[in-house]
């Protein structure tokens, strides 16, 4: 047995090699496993499913942090296994190399409870039976409590309390606890939406933030989003591609958004992150939408379990699948197909409600009409009208706006109580709603200005931001990023993620949340930067405009009417409605008195 020598030799080495002692192996293990309180809840609910829950309640305090617990109607765990739970490779669902090619449960590597043991302080109540009698043990830095006594029906409740406490670095590079709170959220509902079946509940600090009947997908949908998205919904599949099993449902404009957080694709009732599946899944839906709009997709895939290799990823999180080159595709026109017949039927009922606005959208103005981004008050002297009233008052409370048309994809025309004529520069528009958003710093504020124009609901309430593919790098002076090193929290709570990477270097992780895609990521990322580190103390308002800039409605851009109302109706609630956030004005007014002496009626 050359190896069995090898390995003595190792044992008692006097150089300077050593192998870790256990606990340090650990603490290493568990940080593949266990990144943030989101990976917690990910651990758990599988854990949950896996033994047969129909129920699976989820509550945290501070993001997680603090505490997460998951409570289940599950079979239990025995009383004589509750100290081998948490011991590192131990598990109940698979014993064998053979076992291993054909995993059908979410969890199979025995890890997870070890690793939260190693990270946090953990204890499971759980029971196995419905006799009422429970038994608890507490784990924490590599020892466990004698198993005690409790009172619980069949099922099992893990809590998890103060994550990395003992690990200060891992600490540091999470968010704020609105942020892991609502990446918690996140993978709740992905679960939910995958395992519609089951009672999911999300109480965050006390508030019941999210909760799922267990009736069906379209339900699901309901619950999380509304009725209103859970309406327009197309479903497609199922549908067989060799041995694999697709079918979703796709949620088609206005019900876009403007990131893919709500893109779910599983695999074996596990959400995956696999980068080709979910470019195939974009694919799909790419050509049908707005650049920078993705749908609310949920995609399940079936695959016999020996065609499926999850343990390509501590986290699970990337999978192998063998038939995924033809799925890819099938994947593809599945979404395509799905999306196009929502459109086609979207387009008829639009072109009905346009029909019924026809004498309103024929309004023209005295404006010139070929230019794109026309400026107003620039107009040429053929057209020249008198004056407008004057824009609004700053003081006035704007009144309620009933959407005409749109003027060249740039303004809208909109008339008030009383005969009044309203244009509405929509960019300008859009961009003082973001900012006020972003001034609040109301997080969900924030995301709800974001959703304006598709109506849905978010219920994450964080302003998350866009993950980037590759962390950027940025480069700045010395002295900005004296300026920066302080900022670096405020800025994540816009979802600007910015790390220090030593120097005067930053690593820029996602950027706050916009409706479109930057075409260039990476010089948002460094303009951003440079805002953020400027020596002014209205730093922070130079980020939020040029933010707000960068994510507003362009001009040019078509508008539906309910978009349009949207807009306006937004537009009511902010704190300065009459100029943009540069000052610039955004609204004109002509009154009824005026046209009346304009045209001399
Ligand atoms: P794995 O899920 O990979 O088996 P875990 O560390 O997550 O590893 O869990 C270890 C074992 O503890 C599981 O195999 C299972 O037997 C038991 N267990 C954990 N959570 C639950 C639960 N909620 N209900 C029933 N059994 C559980
Ligand atoms: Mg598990």
């Amino acid at each position: 047995m050359p190896q069995d020598r090898a390995q003595q030799e190792v044992e008692i080495s006097s150089g300077r090699i050593q192998r870790l002692p256990q606990h340090v192996v650990e603490r290493i293990a568990a940080g593949e496993v266990i990144e943030r309180p989101a990976s917690v809840a990910r651990e758990l609910i599988e854990n949950a499913l896996d033994a047969g829950a129909t129920t699976v309640r989820v509550a945290m305090r501070e993001g997680g942090l603090r505490l997460l617990r998951v409570a289940d109607d599950g079979a239990g765990i025995l009383s004589q296994d509750l100290a081998m739970a948490c011991q590192p490779h131990a598990t109940s669902k698979v014993r064998s190399l053979e076992d291993l090619e054909r995993v059908a449960t979410l969890g199979f590597r025995g890890e997870a409870l070890a690793s939260l043991a190693a990270v946090a302080e953990v204890e499971i109540v759980s029971a196995a039976d419905d006799d009422g009698l429970a038994r608890a043990i507490t784990v924490a830095g590599g020892s466990s409590s004698p198993t005690s006594l409790a009172s619980r029906p069949r099922g099992t409740t893990v809590t998890v309390r103060h994550l990395f406490g003992e690990v200060p670095a891992r600490k540091a590079l999470l968010r704020r606890h609105g942020a892991e709170g609502a990446r918690v959220a996140a993978v709740v509902r992905h679960y939910a939406l995958i395992h519609p079946a089951v009672r999911f509940a999300l109480v965050a600090d006390e508030v019941l933030t999210l909760q799922t009947r267990g009736a069906g997908q379209v339900e699901a949908v309901a619950d999380l989003y509304g009725p209103d998205v859970a309406r327009s919904l197309v479903q497609f599949g199922p549908q067989h591609s060799g041995a694999a099993t697709l079918a979703g449902l796709v949620s088609p404009p206005p019900f876009d958004l403007p990131d893919r957080q709500h893109v779910v694709v599983a695999v074996n009732g596990r959400p995956v992150a696999n980068r080709a599946l979910m470019s195939a899944v974009e694919a799909g839906y790419r050509p049908l939408l707005r650049k920078g709009r993705h749908p609310i997709v949920v995609v399940t895939i079936a695959v016999p379990p020996e065609d499926l290799d999850a343990n390509i990823h501590p986290a699970k999180a990337e999978v192998l699948l063998r038939d995924e080159p033809a799925i890819r595709p099938a994947l593809r026109s599945a979404l395509y197909a799905a999306l196009g017949s929502a459109k086609a039927a979207a387009r008829a009922q639009h072109a009905h409600e346009r029909t019924a606005l026809a004498p309103a959208v024929q309004l023209r103005l005295p404006v010139p009409r070929k230019r794109r981004g026309l400026t107003l008050g620039e107009t040429p002297a053929r057209y020249r009208a008198p004056a407008p009233d004057a824009e609004p008052d700053l003081s006035d409370a704007l009144p309620e706006l009933e959407p005409l048309g749109q003027l060249d994809y740039a303004l809208i025309a909109a008339r008030a109580p009383g005969g009044h004529l309203y244009l509405i520069d929509q960019h300008r528009a859009h961009e003082r709603m973001l900012y006020d958003a972003l001034t609040r710093q109301m997080p969900a504020a924030a995301a709800s200005a974001q959703d304006v124009l598709t109506d849905s609901a978010d219920h994450d309430g964080a302003m998350s931001g866009q993950m980037l593919l590759m962390p950027v790098l940025v480069e700045l002076t010395p002295r900005q990023a004296d300026l920066l090193l302080p900022r670096l929290e405020e800025l994540a709570g816009i979802g600007f993620e910015c790390q220090h990477f030593g120097g005067s270097a930053f690593l820029v992780r996602s950027l706050p949340a916009l409706p479109e895609a930057p075409a260039d990521p990476g010089a948002v990322a460094r303009a951003l930067a440079q805002d953020a580190a400027e020596d002014a103390s209205d730093w922070l308002d130079h980020v939020r405009t040029s933010l707000a800039c960068r994510s507003a409605i362009r001009r040019g851009q078509p508008l539906s009417m309910q978009e349009q109302r949207a807009l306006l109706d937004g537009l009511r609630t902010t704190a300065a409605p009459a100029r943009c956030p540069h000052g610039s004005p955004l609204i004109l007014r002509y009154s009824s008195s005026f046209l009346a002496r304009a045209f001399e009626w």
